[in-house]
Order: C-alpha cells, then structure tokens, then sequence
C-alpha cells in the first residue's frame, strides 16, 4: 500500500513590509514607547518563528550521505554468522560492569565475554545512576579498546536515552521535559536545545541518544504523556524536524553530533485504558492521519534509527508487523537507517503478547517483521537463537546482511571506524554557562498562564508571600524521570546550586518575606517500582500550620502537581490530582487570600474542584533545573509568559477529548465535556489584537496556494510574545472532519502598540485528509480559516 509523501512546502512567511504576494496596508510601528519583555534574557528573543518556514529549512538542510558501501561489502564478505548476529544484538551496561553507583567498573572478564567472544554490536544505558564525564569516557574507552581487539575491530554504537540532555552525564545542561518543550511553540529554541543535548552526550563518548520522543499525546493518563509534544500532530512533527537537526547536525561524524532514534514507532501512545506497554486500537486510517507524520518527518530530516513501540495495534503486537516495520517504514517513508528493538520487547512476545510459544519462534517473527538490533538487554538469549535460526535454515541469511548493512552504515556514518574514541579534551563542554541559559531560555518560553483573575499576575516584590504545596521544594518534580537515574526519583544526585520554586522566590523577593510550607508530601512508595499501584504516594503533612500561615501572608503561591515517574511505574488510574493536594488547596482558597497555583506535573491531573477560586494557575510542567527559577521570573514580572497549552486540559476524568474533535462533540448537550483550558490556550501580561484577516482568493484549484494574512497588534503596555495560530476546517467531508486542524503557527516578539502582518500560505497538502482507503484525499468544498479568533471562508473548486 502506498503513501503519497506529504512533502510540506507551503512557505509563510512574517515581515515588517507588506508580504510581495499580497495587497496588504503597510504595517505600524510601535506608538508607544518600548519596554522590555524578558529581563536578564541573555539570547535575543523569539521573533519571526514560522513553523512552515522553519519545517521546511529543517528538511533541505538534511546532509547527503556518503556512501559506504564498498567498506560495509567488504566487512560483510568476512564475517561470519556469529560476527553477524552479534552486531545485531545490544546488552545493557549491567551486563558488563561490576561495582555500584560511582564506584562502577567495566569487568574485564564480562567484556570479554560480551565483545571478545559475542562480538555484540551495541550497548545502551547507564547502569544506576548518571555518570561523571571522566567514568563515562573512561568506560567507552574501554569498550572501543575491547571493539578494537576482535578479528575485524568493529566499534561498538553506545546508545542512551539523552531525552531532555544528556542526563545520564552528570553536570549536563537539562532542558525542559518535550512537553514544555511543545509550549514553548518555538522550534529553534527546540533545535538549540538538542545540539546542546547532542554536544553534551558526545562529549563523553557516546554516539546516540533514544530520543526524540515523537508518540503524540492523545491519552493524558498515560505515564509517557509528558514525553511527547502533545497532542497535536503537526507542532509535534515541526518540534520533532527540529530535535532531529538540532541533534543530528550539518554532519552527524563530528563531535558535536549524534544519531537520534525516532521512538516508539508507532502508535505507542494510545494505550485504551491508559496504563503503559498495553493495547491500543487505531484503525489504518486515524494512525496515518495522528501517528504516522511525526515519524515521516523526522525520517525527512534523517533520522538514523528507530525504535519500536513496546505494545500493540490492534492486536498485532508492533516488533512483530512486517506491515509497520518493513511495509510502511521503509517502502514508504524510505527509512534508510536501522531499527533497534525496544527493552526485552522480543521476550515480551513470548511473556506478555503471547503470539509465539517461545523466544526462538519470537525471534524470528521479530526479525523477518524488521527489527535490526535487539536490545535484549540482560542475557545473550537473542544472538545464540539467531545464530541457530540462520544455520538451520529458518531465517534466511539475507535478511541479516541487511540488518547488518544497515548498522554497519549507521556506524561509518558516525566515524566510529575512524574515531572511536572519546576525546578528553570536550570533557570540559559539558553543563557550559551559556547552555544552561539557553534552558533557562526554554523554561520560561514554555511557562503557560491559564488563568490570571483581575491581573493578579505579576505579583509585586513587596510582597508576603506563602510558598506551599508539595512541588514547591523539589527539583525532582521539576525534572521529572530520565533525569540521573531512569525514574528521576533519586533526591542526592540532583544539583545543590538549582533553586526549587521556593528558594528562586526568595532569591527574587529576599527570604524575610517568604513563608514556606509543604503540607502535603510527594513519597516513593517503597519496593519493585513496576508494581501494579502507582509509585508515588501522597500524605499531609503540615496541612494545619500551612493554612494558618496563609491569614497571614498576602499572597499564597501554591505549588501542585506530581512527583517524578515514566513506563509502567508510572501508570495510574485516576487523574485526579491527589486528594491531600486538593484538600490543601480548598483549604487555602476558603481563607480568601489570593492564591497563584502552579502546576508542576507531566500530564494534566484534574483540578476542576479548585479552578474557580485560584486567582491565578500557571502551568510549568517538567520545566527541569533551570524551572524554579524560570517560575520565579513568570510570577513576579520579569518575564512575561508566552508559552500555550500542546494539549487539551481536560476538566473531568471521563471528559477526555483533543482539539480537533468534531464540532458538535463540546456543544448544545454535549457542553459538559468541554475543557477546563484549551489547546493553544496561553495568557500573556498585554494582551493582542487581531484584525485584517485577508485571504488572496475566495476559490481555488487544488494546484492554487491560498495567501491567508493578519494583522497582529499588542493592544497592551508592554512587550510580549504572541503564537498566532492557524486552524483549517473542512467543513464537508466524506469522513466526519474535525471542528479544526492547526495548520501553521508563528511566534512573534511585539512591542507596546507594534503591530505586524502576518502571512501564511497553504496548499492541497494542508487541506487533504487520510481517507477511508487510508490514503490522503482532498475533497473540493468550502473551507475555514481562523487565527486569533478571526474566520475566513473559500472554496476548494
Ligand atoms: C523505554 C525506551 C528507552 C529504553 C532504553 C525502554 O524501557 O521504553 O524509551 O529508550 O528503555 O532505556
């Protein structure tokens, strides 16, 4: 079944002159004077950040590769079955080292047996816990050296998860969990984010990095939510094209970039019933339409890897569907790099899926299927049932040289032939003061405001202040997992010199005037984090002392939300925030103080209960190191927020819906599921105006560009940044279409009374659909155009 490639090049484009393509009034400059938005901002603020433009540069600027073949061929002719298998197998650092934490060492006698006599191809992971630069390069050194020593001296491909840094590497630059990345709705500071990560990662030694995460967000219950850009596929594609490049760079050989992997391909995300690593039903058609484009993207912006979605669809468990994995990957998204399995996925067809009787039979299915590296991780299961499939004549031989082909490309391609090796100099690159600005950049960009009753946003510095709730002292809740070690939960690794939201505020304001109490408590329970009860645990703690400090405070700045989770572990079934939060919260709100909730939480818990007598929620997800302060700057005015909402917060348990649902589903009798906030939502301290909506033409032919302009003006007192965003909906169509899409979106820097002329182009592309022969179709009819509350109508002929 084939595909047509949705190639996006329709440009828009934003300037201070008229667009040429369109008779738009010239704009106006600021008539008041200029005040600025940002304070200390050390890079220039966002401006002129059009996602089609920036989508479509992040795709021509992909590099051409070289070509390897004759070296790989060669390579190929000499090796034997076992050298084969092995470089298609990848272990987990446990599997060669010994010791604990620090203390880790490689084991002589487990890397021998791992590299001199398995050849393995790949090994992933840290074992405990973060690393220091120097264990970590002395590692990988080892590993190269032992790589060396075989017949044929093929480099290992080291790979790790650096999913908002290299966070494994201790001192590294953290940027903002993708979620808040996806609020920021600026793809460059996206970019700049993961050539840092890159640069960090590879500065150590390693290679590659199991990210970007590019599952869209359509299920809030699941423990990965905050993983993903939301829930809104074309943001997630631009913000994905961008963590590509960024981390891929102009020349992925080089020091300061490494091979990303497209994760979880594909549909991961859908859990039915919310819990992790279980069955998702998407018909062809919606997985094309929501699931497939980020991936088609990233590939556009050449990615080298993939890694496969640990659970099902519809049944067909992922690493086992030849149609995902070979059909559709790589005949037609043209995937040239290699798949890598994801953790114990092929077992798991025997254990969990239940659709091979044994692991050799598992195997199978999963290589013919299209897996290329298994990340077995914890035993040399895989490379003997291999090795025994080929020489008994079950798996054909040609599809391991093509495996192999494709890891040994992937490895050239990084240089690793020529410079396996660390380099002690680029220890130095790691956590640089300049990064750490650009994160502090990127947590205030992606800092939502929901709600601001009768400007009580920003707060003045004069003020007492009670700061309370259980995130409002912990860096954990900040960061989330995947931060020093897999589930973020380990309090003594964190940096001593990050403020949590309670020591920025009185840094900002002095500490006399800060009174801080937690009253509720955030705990890991104790035991097997993959327990079936969730793994963090919540109590009260000085709930009763908490309330009395309010009476005395002028201001109550409460800080809820979650403790740090991810996979299974982090699987609830209710997403109610906790009852003592909310407890804590009503009793706060009934002493009528003014009270600023900040929500610090990977996906959107329930907090209807508490909503309308908050004076103020700002929304700050994973904001990671930099967030406390980054929070700071937002509630007392040295920043103005201008992050928006990637995802639909729902105002119910069971009143869960995205965006784009069908028009009729939030109104007349169905108006009680409507969302507590909207996605794209975000307030701002000055408020914007937009007017002019144009478009070029009222009717058009299906090879016509429609030149769609606005005109955007900061009606307020002061400089802030605004995302325009551009919704299309078809308003007739053989498949019951979505209220609206969002099509384009740009964020822009005004000044006081500036204003200026938007211009967006869109073509077929934008206003076709997968149909229900699960290909892309555009339907002649009459289409809306809205942006800033503007609409505007043609006609498809
Ligand atoms: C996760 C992946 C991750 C891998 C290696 C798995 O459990 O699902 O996202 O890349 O572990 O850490």
């Amino acid at each position: 079944m084939s595909r047509a490639r949705s190639i996006v090049t329709i440009v828009s484009m934003l300037s201070w002159a008229a667009a040429p393509t369109c008779n738009i009034a010239a704009p106006q400059r600021p008539s008041m004077g200029s005040s600025t938005a940002s304070g200390s901002r050390s890079l220039a603020p966002t401006d002129l950040i059009d996602s089609d433009e920036f989508f479509k540069k992040a795709i021509a600027s992909r590099p051409r590769s070289q070509d390897y073949s004759h070296r790989i061929n060669s390579l190929l002719k000499q090796m034997t079955v076992e050298e084969k298998v092995g470089q298609m197998t990848q272990l987990t650092l446990e599997m060669i080292v010994s010791g604990h934490d620090q203390s880790v060492q490689i084991d002589p006698a487990k890397l021998q047996k791992a590299i001199g006599k398995y050849g393995v191809g790949s090994i992933l992971n840290c074992y405990n816990q973060a690393l220091t630069p120097g264990k970590w390069q002395d590692i990988i050194t080892q590993i190269q050296t032992a790589a060396k020593k075989t017949r044929l001296g093929i480099p290992v491909i080291y790979g790790i998860d650096s999913i908002h840094g290299a966070n494994y590497v201790q001192g590294a630059t953290l940027f903002p969990q993708e979620i808040g990345m996806a609020a920021t709705w600026n793809p460059e500071l996206m970019k700049r984010g993961s050539e840092i990560s890159a640069r960090e990662t590879r500065a150590v030694g390693i290679p590659w990095s199991f990210s970007p995460v590019l599952d869209i967000g359509r299920q809030p219950l699941w423990s990965r939510f905050w993983e993903t850009f939301g829930e809104d596929p074309y943001l997630a594609k631009v913000m994905g094209a961008a963590f590509v490049r960024g981390m891929e760079g102009p020349d992925v050989s080089s020091k300061d970039h490494v091979a990303v992997s497209l994760k979880h391909y594909v549909g991961y995300s859908l859990p039915l019933n919310g819990r992790d690593r279980t069955s998702a039903w998407i018909p062809e058609n919606y997985l094309r339409e929501y699931f497939l484009p980020t991936f088609d993207a990233a590939i556009q912006a050449g990615a080298h890897t993939v890694m496969v979605n640990s659970g099902d669809i519809n049944g067909v468990p992922a690493h086992a569907n030849h149609y995902i994995l070979t059909g559709v990957l790589r005949d037609e998204l043209g995937f040239k790099g290699f798949v890598v399995s994801d953790w114990a996925d092929i077992k798991r067809l025997v254990r969990d899926w239940r659709i091979a009787a044994d692991e050799k039979e598992a195997t199978r299915m999963a290589v013919m299927a299209g897996v290329d590296m298994s990340m077995v991780p914890n035993d040399y299961s895989f490379p003997d049932l291999l090795v025994s499939l080929v020489k008994e004549g079950k798996l054909p031989q040609s599809r391991i040289d093509e495996a192999v082909r494709r890891i040994l490309r992937v490895k050239f391609e990084l240089s690793l032939f020529d410079d396996p090796m660390p380099d002690p100099a680029l220890k130095s690159r790691v956590g640089l003061s300049e990064s750490r600005q650009d994160a502090l950049q990127a947590a205030q960009e992606s800092m939502t405001l929901l709600k601001n009753s009768n400007g009580l946003l920003p707060l003045s510095k004069n003020l007492r202040v009670l700061v309370t709730g259980p995130t409002a002292d912990s860096l954990i809740s900040l960061n989330n997992a995947w931060t020093y070690v897999w589930q973020g939960s380990e309090p003594s690794l964190y940096p001593k010199d990050r403020p949590t939201i309670r020591r920025a505020i009185e840094t900002k304001i002095g500490a006399s005037n800060v009174t801080y109490l937690s009253g509720t408590r955030i705990t890991r329970r104790p035991g097997s984090p993959s327990n079936s009860t969730p793994t963090n645990m919540e109590e009260e703690v000085d709930m009763a002392a908490a309330v009395e400090a309010a009476r005395n405070v002028d201001v109550v700045v409460l800080c809820l939300g979650e403790g740090s989770y991810c996979e299974t572990p982090g699987s609830i079934t209710d997403l109610t925030l906790g009852e003592p939060q909310l407890k804590l919260a009503e009793a706060i709100e009934a002493t009528g103080k003014p009270v600023v909730i900040v929500l610090v939480e990977g996906r959107p818990r329930i907090i209807n209960r508490i909503v309308d007598k908050a004076g103020a929620i700002l929304m700050a997800y994973n904001p990671s190191n930099e967030g406390g302060h980054a929070i700071a700057d937002v509630l007392f005015g040295d920043i103005n927020p201008s992050g928006k909402l990637p995802f639909t917060y729902p105002r119910a348990v069971n009143g869960l819906i995205t965006y784009d649902h069908r028009a009729f589903e939030t109104e007349g009798e169905h108006s009680a599921i409507r969302p507590q906030f909207e996605f794209g939502h975000g307030l701002s301290y000055t408020t914007f105006g937009y007017s002019d909506l144009r478009l070029s033409k009222k009717t058009i032919a299906s090879s016509d560009e429609l030149l769609v302009s606005v005109t955007v003006r900061n009606t307020g007192r002061r400089a802030g940044q605004e995302v325009a965003q551009l919704y299309v909906a078809d308003l007739v169509a053989s498949i019951a279409p979505p209220g609206k899409r969002l099509k384009r979106f740009a964020k822009i820097n005004l000044e006081p009374g500036q204003s200026r002329i938007l211009s967006f182009k869109l073509r077929q592309d934008d206003l076709s659909f997968i149909g229900s022969n699960n290909k892309p179709v555009t339907e002649p009819g009459d289409f809306e155009v809205m942006i800033g509350g503007l609409k505007g109508r043609f006609t498809l002929k």
